[in-house]
């Protein structure tokens, strides 16, 4: 009788324990971790080599499509390549790593001080392929939604990493994020062979604040241009695909990002 009671009890223990690593589980999966899907996306890019594969891959083709052009194509006007800065060209991925480990979020301030040290380094290949496009005559300009009030740290920086840039070919945001007007600028008086970015609005301004199905649709409509006038990067980080996940709502809390994620799992493949 005493020992069935002993069972009993110890039965007993074993259960409110359960209960109570339960509890505590659901806490961790409601308790919203904005960063934590910014650990795996930066452990990837700091980590994986395929990370810089697909780097190297974008630039020597990027090469190649130039080349071609060089060779086989003529044109009324020079030619240029556009490229987007940050996480086309320059690698930011130490700033993500120091807000993680510092439990921070990105803010203005912080942004500024990482960028005023001018430290980034080039992508895998980013460097090489400017150079060379450089040499064969074709001019390079960097289109950036940096603010303009960045202008002196990221002209030093790409400076520093060696890439070959000029003052009046760094066209930063003024009062638009919207870089259409920037690569018009560049259209009147060159021809553009290939624009290279990590997010869409690199490549078109018709891609700008659309929601997620909507992307898609107007990425395969121009199925045709990845790969020849479009050269893209992949960044995991942050980006507009992140901004349509949670409807372009730039308000929206930890917690509404959080059910933003859940809702956009798909445990099933999409149609
Ligand atoms: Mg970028």
């Amino acid at each position: 009788m005493v020992i069935n009671k002993g069972i009993f009890m110890m039965k007993k223990i074993a259960l409110i324990l359960s209960l109570l690593a339960l509890v505590s589980c659901s806490q961790i999966t409601q308790k919203s971790n904005p960063q934590s899907f910014m650990v795996g996306a930066t452990l990837w890019i700091q980590n994986a080599a395929e990370y810089r594969a697909l780097s190297y891959q974008a630039f020597n083709f990027a090469k190649q499509r130039l080349n071609t052009d060089l060779k086989y194509r003529k044109h009324s006007k020079r030619r240029a390549v556009v490229v987007d800065v940050d996480e086309t060209v320059l690698d930011n991925s130490p700033f993500q790593a120091k807000l993680i480990i510092d439990g921070e979020s990105y803010n203005r301030e912080n942004w500024k001080e990482w960028t005023e040290k001018a430290n980034a380094h080039g992508l895998p290949g980013a460097v090489d392929f400017l150079t060379w496009a450089n040499s064969q005559g074709v001019e390079v300009f960097y289109v950036t939604n940096r603010n303009i009030g960045l202008f002196d740290a990221t002209y030093k920086n790409l400076k520093t990493a060696g890439f070959p840039v000029k003052k009046e070919n760094l066209l930063m945001k003024t009062t638009t994020g919207k870089k259409g007007p920037r690569r018009k600028q560049v259209l009147d008086r060159f021809h553009i062979v290939l624009l290279m970015g990590d997010t869409l609005g690199d490549f078109d301004d018709i891609f700008d604040g659309k929601p997620l199905d909507a992307r898609a649709t107007l990425v395969d409509s121009k199925k045709k241009d990845w790969g020849n006038r479009f050269i893209i990067l992949p960044n995991p980080l942050y980006g507009d695909w992140e901004w349509a996940l949670y409807n372009n709502n730039y308000k929206i809390t930890p917690q509404g990002k959080q059910r933003a994620w859940e809702k956009h799992l798909y445990p099933e493949p999409l149609n």
